[in-house]
This record gives C-alpha cells, sequence and structure tokens, in this order.
C-alpha cells in the first residue's frame, strides 16, 4: 500500500513540478498548487484511515497527535505559539471569525466600542464582513485612505483612533491584487497605543514574506493554505494569548470552543508541510520570484499604454506580484484572449473575477474606472519558471491589439445606436 501510494505522489509531485496541465499558470495569487511535501503529507494521512481528533481511542488519539503537531510545526513558522493557533476552513473563515468574533466580544465589553477601522483595499472578506456588521450589528466604519500606491496612510489611522468608540483596526499585510505590503507593525503599535486591537489578513504574505506573528504586535492573524501549496479548505487564524472572541459556530466546543467543528487531520498535516516548506526556501524564492517578476513587468511595460501599478519592486511588494494596467481595454476580455493563448491570469481579485466592476482596491488608490477596466494581475509561485514569463510576453502585444480593437468598435457601434437603445447596462 505505502509503494503504491508514494508512486502515485511522486507522479503527481512531478507533474507539478512541471506546472501542472498549462502552459503558464500566472494566477498563484488566486490559488497555487500543492507543493510536494503538501501532497505527501495529504496522502499518508488520509491512507491512514479514520480518527476522529476528538476521539479518545487509539485512532482518534493518532489523529489528534497529528493536529498537535502541525499545530507546533505551523506555529513555528510564524513566530507564534502553539496555542493561538486555531484551525480555520481557510482565509473567509478566519476573517470572519477575528472580525466578528472580536467585535461582538467588544461590544459586549463595552457598548461605546462599536468602531472599526480599515482601508477601503481590503479584501472581500473583510469588507464584506464589515459591512454585513455595519447594517445589521450597529457596527460604525472609518475608511482609511491609501495612496496612489495603495500604502496605508499612517497619519490618517493615528488621528482615527482618538475617539474612545475605536474597537479594532484592520489592516491586511499584503494586498493581494497589487501585492503592495502594508505596514502592520507600525500600525499595531499605534493601536495599541490607543488600547485598540489589530487584525491582520496575512492570506497574500503567509509563505511569500518572512511573517512574525509575535514581533508583528497583531493581535489576530488571518492565514489560507491554498495560498501557500497547502490543500483549498485549511487555514488558520493566530489570536494572541489574551485575546477574547465570540465564536461564530456553535457544537462540538473544538479549538478551546473557538471553533466548533471535527478537525481535519490531513488539512493540518498538509498545511503545516507546504508552510514548512515554503517559509525555508523563502529567502532564495523571495529572490527567483522578484527576478521573474521583474522581468514580466519590463516586458509587459514595452506594449504602449501599459502601467505598472502598486508599490515599486523591492521589499514593499509582494515578490510574485505583477499587477499592469492597459489603457483602453477590458481586463476581462484580455483574460479570455490570454487564455485561449494558454496564458492564465486575473483581472485582480480571483474571488470577483467575472464581475464587471472596476477594482475596488484600484479606485481607492485613485485610478478613475476607465483607467481600471484595463486591469491585469500576473502571480508567480513555487513552480513557476522562466517559460511562464516567455509565453506571457509572446501572448500580451496580440491580445492588447485585439481587446483595443474590439473595445472601440464596441463604443462605435454604441454611438451609432439610437438613443434609447444605446443604455441597458450599468
Ligand atoms: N484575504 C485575501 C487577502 C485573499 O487574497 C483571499 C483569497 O483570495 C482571502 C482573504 C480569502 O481566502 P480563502 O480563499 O482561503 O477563503
Amino acid at each position: 500500500m505505502g509503494a503504491g501510494v508514494g508512486t502515485g505522489t511522486a507522479a503527481v509531485c512531478q507533474l507539478l513540478r512541471l506546472g501542472g496541465v498549462t502552459a503558464a499558470y500566472l494566477d498563484h495569487a488566486s490559488t497555487t498548487a500543492l507543493r510536494p511535501e503538501a501532497l505527501d503529507a495529504l496522502v499518508a494521512q488520509a491512507a491512514r484511515g479514520a480518527g476522529n481528533p476528538s476521539s479518545l481511542h487509539s485512532a482518534g488519539r493518532r489523529a489528534r497527535v497529528v493536529v498537535e503537531e502541525s499545530r507546533e510545526a505551523l506555529a513555528a513558522a510564524l513566530g507564534a505559539r502553539a496555542g493561538e493557533v486555531v484551525w480555520t476552513s481557510g482565509g473567509t473563515e478566519s476573517d470572519n471569525l477575528a472580525l466578528t468574533g472580536l467585535l461582538r466580544a467588544r461590544r459586549d465589553a463595552d457598548p461605546v466600542r462599536r468602531r472599526v477601522l480599515l482601508a477601503a483595499t481590503e479584501h472581500h472578506a473583510v469588507l464584506d464582513c464589515v459591512e454585513h456588521l455595519q447594517a445589521r450589528e450597529g457596527v460604525e466604519v472609518t475608511w482609511l485612505p491609501v495612496d496612489g500606491t495603495g500604502l496605508l496612510d499612517l497619519a490618517a489611522l493615528e488621528a482615527a483612533l482618538v475617539g474612545d468608540d475605536v474597537a479594532l483596526v484592520s489592516l491586511m499585510w499584503a494586498n493581494n491584487e497589487v501585492g503592495t505590503v502594508q505596514p502592520v507593525a507600525r500600525a499595531a503599535e499605534l493601536a495599541h497605543a490607543a488600547g485598540v486591537p489589530l487584525h491582520t489578513d496575512a492570506v497574500q504574505a503567509v509563505g511569500h514574506l518572512p511573517v512574525d506573528f509575535a514581533a508583528s504586535g497583531a493581535d489576530l492573524l488571518s492565514l489560507s493554505a491554498h495560498k501557500f501549496g497547502g490543500p483549498v479548505g485549511t487555514g488558520a487564524l493566530l489570536v494572541k494569548r489574551g485575546t477574547s472572541l465570540v465564536p461564530l459556530q456553535h457544537g462540538g466546543g473544538q479549538e478551546l470552543g473557538v471553533r466548533s467543528g471535527t478537525l481535519d487531520a490531513a488539512g493540518a498535516a498538509a498545511s503545516a508541510a507546504a508552510l514548512t516548506a515554503a517559509v525555508a526556501d523563502l529567502p532564495t524564492e523571495a529572490r527567483r520570484l522578484a527576478g521573474l517578476r521583474d522581468r514580466l513587468l519590463a516586458g509587459l511595460t514595452q506594449v504602449p499604454g501599459a502601467v505598472v501599478r502598486g508599490a515599486r519592486p523591492g521589499a514593499g511588494r509582494l515578490p510574485g506580484n505583477a499587477h499592469v494596467t492597459f489603457a483602453g481595454c477590458e481586463g476581462d476580455s484580455l483574460t479570455y484572449l490570454l487564455d485561449a493563448a494558454g496564458v492564465e491570469c486575473s483581472t485582480g481579485s480571483a474571488c470577483q473575477a467575472g464581475v464587471p466592476q472596476p477594482s475596488h482596491v484600484l479606485l481607492a488608490m485613485g485610478l478613475d474606472a476607465e483607467e481600471a477596466a484595463g486591469a491585469l494581475r500576473f502571480s508567480l509561485g513555487w513552480n513557476s519558471t522562466d517559460a511562464d514569463v516567455d509565453a506571457a510576453l509572446a501572448a500580451i502585444g496580440p491580445a492588447v491589439e485585439r481587446a483595443r480593437r474590439a473595445r472601440s468598435s464596441r463604443t462605435d457601434r454604441s454611438r451609432r445606436r439610437p438613443r434609447s437603445l444605446a443604455g441597458g447596462v450599468s
């Protein structure tokens, strides 16, 4: 059995190393392939058979050992204590648990504290959760400004912390669309000086940048395994000791009652293996990916009308992120044309792809809807190669030309149409 599993795993790993079945996958920020270490751990644990980590019998205790060893490994890779790790189903759940759980706990302790401070460039898992709490639970929101690269205005944060009604600051570690890295440690210092905790959505940072939970000063940190080579459906919320959360799920009382639900030993083992490997590779991988990314950006900006968005390449930007707007194009059309040419990338946040609206991140950075319409995000990951960059650079020029022609003929047609028929789509 073991040998059979091993052979199968090796074959899949080989496929993953070769970049899977597609020609050029440049959408790793959306989700990345399982790392071989994660696949091995996943298969090994699944092959061990049943065993609920909460059961008292031997199979349950064996599964519990796997969960706890994985918890320790995950914590060690992130400068956290094992007791600070709460397993979840991924980034969205971690963000919702952090924000809702903490805001409810703060409200219960002091009804006046119901304001959350955040920038409009946060991921929808944060934005929509906060907007829901605003509509349903009387949470107040202060939107903090960012500059043209997406960087938070720290002076505005400091000014907003003056009121005594602030319950929480939420600041993402790195932006999923434009890759801008935020000053989380400084923001945590400012928040703490005002007696306010800070949550950081580090879904795009973990495994890609050095992340030290204790050193960051954050009280809550969200992560998701499928962004660093672990399986989809496993994530974690790091909760600093002494931070109170009201649970969102009620049931078996797992994870000290904070997150009920049967623990996924295979998912935990695979996530810990992926993160351990990603963190060990980080210094060399960050350099390698930044090199590929910079070559990609240099080639993309040869296309007339192409503008790089987000922070300048360097410590302030995710090493695998290349974000460019192409004037006179629709990002969606470009994505389809590139896909037809064997290049897979995104218009921005994958969770929004298909929704024909300008990116809220680009609008918050000061772009107008027309500039934001032509946005493309290319994101590199652990199995990206020079050949992926070559494929993107070969395809981009013709794709932009076709997308521009298609857009201008659409515009001409709608101008020629009688006024009463021209509208219809907002
Ligand atoms: N936060 C950020 C910054 C993300 O990029 C994503 C996914 O794209 C999420 C949260 C949601 O994570 P998950 O897909 O694990 O629910």
